[in-house]
């Protein structure tokens, strides 16, 4: 073969795997409450404007400051109930005694959107999401100590003392599943963490895994 028989033939083989496509993924951040995971997402969704975030349906209380369809969909128990009756929820969980679920039309309408969908959910939820989406990445916050996260939960200032003491106790418990994972950082000092989260995103969106392979003579 000449060279330049053999350029050509480089070139359409790329051509091929670049048109032949790329399977888009769920990004799962999951972590204790007050590790830092809501801040990661608004950090990773300023610097990957492709990406969607998944919203949630809880039947918890609105915060102050949390937007309807933004942050979640705030349904009544028994609409919630309902709900799950029809199947609408990829996985749902009941976390610090509240309901809460993804909407499978999130997931769908996004990956059919060819973007990648990035949940923020609990450990329970992440083992569900797993097992539909094996090619996920699934990224655990760890705070720096127990002390610490304490702080940020009522520096956070957003849960009544009750509510505190409950997700301090489930922290531990969710804290021991980490290593289930793909990744852990631990939310230290900010600048630094989210930095590794940025660099985990990156890689993973470049894995050669998320290629098509080009059919035979394509
Ligand atoms: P989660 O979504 O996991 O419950 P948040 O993102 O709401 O956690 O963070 C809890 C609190 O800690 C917020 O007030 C947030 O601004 C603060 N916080 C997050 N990361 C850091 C950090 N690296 N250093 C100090 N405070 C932080
Ligand atoms: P918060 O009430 O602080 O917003 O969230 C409490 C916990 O519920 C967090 O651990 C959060 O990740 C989790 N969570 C939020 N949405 C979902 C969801 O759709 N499914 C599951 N399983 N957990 C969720």
């Amino acid at each position: 073969m000449s060279e330049s028989e053999s350029r050509s033939k480089t070139s359409s083989d790329a051509d091929a795997i670049l048109t032949a496509g790329y399977r888009h993924f769920v990004i799962v951040i999951s972590g204790p409450s007050g590790a830092g995971k809501s801040s990661f997402v608004h950090e990773l969704l300023r610097l990957h404007p492709d990406l969607v975030y998944s919203v949630s349906a809880t039947s918890r209380p609105r915060r102050e400051h949390e937007v309807e369809g933004a942050d979640y969909f705030f349904l009544e128990r028994d609409d919630f109930r309902a709900r799950i009756e029809r199947g609408e929820f990829a996985e749902w969980a009941e976390v610090h005694g509240e309901l809460y679920g993804t909407l499978r039309a999130q997931i769908d309408q996004a990956l059919a959107a060819r973007r990648n969908v990035l949940l923020d959910i609990d450990v329970q939820g992440g083992r569900a999401v797993r097992r539909i989406y094996a090619d996920g990445v699934f990224l655990f916050i760890l705070p720096p100590s127990l002390a610490r996260l304490e702080e940020r939960l009522r520096g956070r200032g957003t849960d009544s003392e009750e509510r505190i003491r409950l997700r301090l106790e489930n922290a531990r418990r969710e804290i021991a599943l980490a290593h289930e994972y793909d990744y852990a950082v631990v939310n230290d000092e900010w600048d630094a963490a989210a930095r590794k989260v940025d660099a985990i995103l990156t890689a993973e969106t470049c894995r050669a895994s998320r290629l098509i392979r080009p059919r035979a003579g394509a």
